[in-house]
């Protein structure tokens, strides 16, 4: 699939990048913190929730540069209009929070992706359709209407237990927070059911100009943490929907714990963004011991029960379409200054290798279109990626008038 897609190997993100939402403490710690030092440091690694879930281990703040550089500078490479797509399945990190290390997730990329795209971008879009509550970044927004965050998670005696349908943010973010919270054993019909109707009337009131994916597969039918019953194709047909808007995507990766499901899903999902269709016989290849025992790309749901019945869906669904709703029409988000890029400021100066086989430490995978148009159904549009709301950049223009002062401070790890 290589050579539909180009492929970038990051620049590494620094502590200054990460401390845009992180605060300073935090990350030193995670900087200098070892297996063999920890025990020294007994009260940090409680304050910092280090342990259990997210325990200390040999190379633990580079596997945090990896993952969060190739999301920061997926987003440097969507506001230079170098990509309209870009993917690095390495991040997803949803739970992390300013000071904290949650569900092994301990530097949140997603959030630091987002604050890096709206230096260019009005509006931000994130879904989550990870089995668990997408809560880091959810409460990192929970104050803006720059930022709408949807997630779509099991409810109820989970991790992590925030979540709940009338969580819909406050202040000046109030119903731009969107929270689905499903029973067990979900299937892709009634998936579908919620999904595209609540995207749909998402994309009409916030008209983003920017979105990020967060593609946990344990939702998954047969995941090993999860208890949902999704196919493959049924998981993949939320991002290929969020695809057709011609809106610049950034997909990442996310939470998944049966390792051979993972692998297949995101193998899938990269072939739908490069609208190719895969076939379900996997060739044999360096990578084949991930997919085993068998060489089909395509799991078989289970037969368990579907908790959410009709009645419970149809009620989370028109009551997310009342408070959507009742959001004014495309808030209008002012430009003062564009900030410099954080990592990546070289970006188009990055290593491309098309070859994948001689490659170790990939820490993302961007997928930049542009060679041929009329090959790839996400390229349309690549030269407007603002152009779906041209009312929304007036509007901007407008407030930008109005609104020096506020402007000026945003982003701001502060006001978030
Ligand atoms: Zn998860």
């Amino acid at each position: 699939m290589t050579s539909f897609a180009q492929v970038f190997r990051p620049e590494l993100a620094n502590a200054e990048d990460m401390t845009q939402f992180h605060s300073d403490e935090y990350i030193e710690f995670l900087r200098m913190i070892t297996p063999d030092n920890q025990h020294e440091h007994m009260r940090q690694l409680k304050r910092f929730n280090v342990a259990e879930d997210c325990p200390v281990f040999d190379g633990l703040f580079n596997f945090t540069q990896i993952y969060t550089g190739g999301s920061i500078g997926g987003a440097v490479r969507l506001n230079h209009k170098l990509a309209d797509t870009v993917i690095n399945w390495a991040g997803g990190l949803h739970h992390a929070k300013k000071a904290e290390a949650s569900g092994f997730c301990y530097v949140n990329d997603i959030v630091l992706a987002i604050l890096e795209l709206l230096k260019v971008h009005s509006r931000v879009l994130y879904i989550d359709i990870d089995i668990h509550h997408g809560d880091g970044v959810e409460e990192a927004f929970y104050t803006t209407d720059r930022v709408m965050t949807a997630s779509f998670h099991k409810f109820g005696e989970y991790f992590p237990g925030t979540g709940h349908l009338q969580d819909v943010g406050q202040h000046q973010g109030k119903y731009y927070s969107v929270n689905v919270p499903l029973k067990d054993g979900i299937d892709d019909e009634t998936y579908d059911h919620l999904f595209k109707p609540i995207m749909e009337k998402i994309m009409e009131v916030f008209a983003p100009d920017a979105i990020v994916f967060q593609s946990g597969a344990d939702s998954l039918s047969g995941d090993r943490l999860g208890c949902f019953n999704l196919s493959i194709r049924g998981h993949a047909e939320c991002l290929k929907y969020m695809s057709t808007f011609n809106v610049p995507l950034l997909v990442l990766g996310g939470g998944g714990y049966t390792i051979r499901n993972v692998a297949r899903c995101w193998t899938y999902e990269t072939g739908c963004l490069l609208g190719r269709e895969l076939e379900d016989v996997l060739p044999a290849n360096d990578y084949s011991e991930y997919f085993g025992p068998t060489n089909t790309l395509h799991i078989t749901p289970s037969n368990m029960e579907n908790q959410n019945t009709r009645e419970y869906i149809d009620g989370i669904r028109n009551r997310i379409l009342e408070n959507l709703s009742k959001l004014p029409a495309r808030p209008g988000a002012p430009f003062y200054q564009v900030p410099p890029d954080l990592v990546s400021a070289q970006t188009q100066d990055m290593n491309i290798e098309p070859d994948l086989s001689e490659g170790e430490d990939r820490g993302g995978i961007y997928l930049d279109y542009g060679k041929n148009e009329d090959d790839f159904r996400v390229t349309k549009n690549v030269s407007e990626p603002v152009g779906t709301n041209p009312q929304g950049k007036e509007d901007a223009e407008k407030d930008m008038n109005e609104n020096k002062e506020k402007s000026q401070e945003l982003p701001d790890k502060d006001d978030i």
